[in-house]
């Protein structure tokens, strides 16, 4: 008979996020560095507070470029290019709208029209320089300022994965509140998937629409429900359209992504979100690492196509698509 499993939760506040570390073996040491190691890269990429490569880059807007760490550079060149495919919805730029808007955090409010299309003004990619040589990044105009908060915790979840299979680690998961990565599968039996609960939008905590299995893969959710405040009977929520400054505005409640490398899958919720469904489906069909998971206002779950995970519907209010 199969060994029972154990699995040892570890878990901490980080990046204004709960982080959830599972392990197949009860090793306090390797938690505390697992969590030491998002600590690093939250003080070089956060925008909420001095200093940080990211700040420095900030505040430097306008005035000169500055040399950054080469895992920092690596990641703005690559939410850069994001930034620039053809009618992207992800903008890297898009800080100076964020922080007027303040989704999430102490302060939230509809900005007169005029401060955002001012804004806007600011939030040219293409006005973010880099220099592949010197690893510096220059923002091109005072007042720019960078916001990775839709790329980085991806990026840092395949850090933490690939730190863990440095230490011989092959099994486990990280979760960076709604960032999940998975290491091999949940049990020490092979061929036993992870289960990763999809979340009912606006319902409570340990509501899902549905579960997730996947072995070895990430899986991101970018929701409506997450980050938002309401106004005047209307609701504004954190992920914004870098076209018009105001957030974005379509059939979708939330984007699941399932992938190989946890960043493509918070790069690309955020550009299936500026799609919807239709041309999301359309976009991906010629993307076979990249699957979708969209939720809709009216009740569909729809699955771009369902190479790298398997899903089960546990709402019957909700349709299957
Ligand atoms: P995603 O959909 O992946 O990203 C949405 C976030 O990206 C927005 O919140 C905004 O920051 C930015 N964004 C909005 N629209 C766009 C767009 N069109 N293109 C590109 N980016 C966009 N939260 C706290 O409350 N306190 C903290 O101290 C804090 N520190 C953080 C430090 C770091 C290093 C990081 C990565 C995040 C931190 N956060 C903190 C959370 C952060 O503010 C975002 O809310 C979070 O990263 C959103 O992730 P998501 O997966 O929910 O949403
Ligand atoms: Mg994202």
């Amino acid at each position: 008979m199969p060994q029972e499993d154990h699995v040892y939760s570890y878990s901490a506040v980080l990046m204004g996020s709960p982080i959830l570390l599972k392990l197949f073996q009860h090793n306090e040491h390797l938690a505390h560095q697992v969590f030491r190691l998002i600590k690093h890269y939250e003080n070089l990429l956060t925008v909420n507070r001095s200093p940080s490569e990211v700040m420095n880059i900030n505040h430097a807007a306008g005035l000169h470029p500055v040399v950054v760490n080469p895992a920092v550079y690596q990641l703005i060149k690559c939410a850069k290019a994001a930034s620039l495919l053809p009618n992207s919805a992800f903008n890297l730029a898009i800080g100076p709208l964020v922080k007027c808007w303040k989704i999430g955090f102490q302060g939230s409010s509809v900005p007169p029209a005029g401060e955002i299309s001012a804004r806007l003004a600011l939030t040219s990619p293409h006005q973010v320089i880099l220099d592949d040589e010197q690893h510096s990044v220059f923002l091109a105009q005072a007042g720019m300022e960078l916001d990775l908060g839709a790329i980085a915790k991806g990026y840092i979840a395949d850090r933490v994965r690939d730190f863990l299979h440095s230490q011989q680690v092959f099994q486990g998961l990280i979760n960076l509140g709604g960032n999940v990565q998975t290491l091999g599968g949940a049990s020490q039996v092979s061929g036993t998937p992870w289960s990763v609960g999809l979340k009912k939008p606006f319902a409570g905590p340990d509501e899902l629409i549905g579960v997730i299995e996947v072995e070895g893969k990430s899986v991101v959710t970018s929701g409506t429900y997450e980050r938002w405040f309401e106004f005047a009977g209307k609701r504004y929520h954190h992920i914004l359209d870098p076209r018009t400054g105001y957030p974005l505005d379509n059939e979708l409640h939330s984007v699941t992504i399932v992938s190989q490398d946890s960043i493509d899958g918070d790069i690309w919720t955020t550009l299936m979100y500026g799609m919807g469904v239709e041309q999301g489906c359309a976009c991906l069909a010629n993307k076979p690492g990249i699957e979708a998971i969209f939720v809709t206002k009216d009740r569909r779950v729809v699955l771009s196509s369902q190479q790298l995970f398997t899903f089960t519907l546990q709402d019957s209010s909700y349709q299957l698509v």
